[in-house]
């Protein structure tokens, strides 16, 4: 018979989160960005993924294209439904932190309870809250994918900003106001607060 000590025998050499931080040298956390629909959060989002990987850091994105169309194409816009979509991406954040990956999260998130919801499943050690903020009529004029318009023909309901709420953080790591900045300058007042954090120290 084997040895009931060794039935598992590659458990002490699997790393945990710090050992794959060391490996990445990187310290991983969750930026979660919070705005209205065009306000800036993809674009912004993508940006400081990029400045991120031109220093070295390794990153995942995770917004409406990779997730609504995967993981939580079976959610909707429902109370319940926009609840249940931030705990899964809180989840599935969370994994990729655990791996030592920095996650960037752009999603509307519009109501405190929402929020604070992912920063309990996340850890609030681990959880960089974004406020992506632009004034409304600006990210109506943006209406980059239409939806306001659709918005105010009644067509789409429960649109935030328009006849669902939005709550402003009220104290969020960082507030970026994209009407008053430009992508790079926001990306940059960004990483100027990241980066401190995610520094790879090994003392
Ligand atoms: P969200 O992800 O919040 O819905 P998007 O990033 O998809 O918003 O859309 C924001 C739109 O606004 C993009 O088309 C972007 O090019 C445009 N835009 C114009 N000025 C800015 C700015 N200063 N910061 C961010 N986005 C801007």
């Amino acid at each position: 018979m084997k040895n009931q000590n060794n039935l598992h025998p590659v458990f002490d050499k699997i790393l945990n989160r710090p050992d794959k931080e060391k490996l990445l040298k990187q310290h991983s956390r969750v930026i979660w960005l919070t705005g209205l629909s065009g306000s800036g959060k993809t674009t912004v989002g993508r940006q400081v993924e990029m400045e991120l990987n031109k220093r070295g850091y390794l990153t995942q994105v995770l917004d409406g294209d990779n997730i609504r169309t995967g993981i939580n194409n079976n959610l909707g816009f429902t109370e319940a439904d926009r609840y249940e979509n931030i705990r899964r991406i809180a989840e599935v954040s969370k994994l990729f932190m655990n791996c030592g990956i920095i996650c960037i999260n752009s999603f509307i998130s519009p109501t405190r309870r929402i929020r604070h919801m992912a920063m309990g499943v996340i850890g609030k050690e681990n959880f960089i809250e974004v406020y992506i903020n632009a004034p409304l009529e600006v990210c109506e004029s943006r209406d980059v994918k239409g939806l306001y318009q659709k918005a105010r023909e009644g067509k789409i309901k429960n649109f935030t900003g328009i006849d669902a709420p939005f709550e402003a953080p009220l104290n969020p790591d960082i507030e970026l106001k994209t009407a008053e900045l430009t992508v790079e300058e926001s990306a940059k007042k960004a990483l100027k607060f990241i980066l401190p954090i995610i520094e790879y120290n090994s003392k």
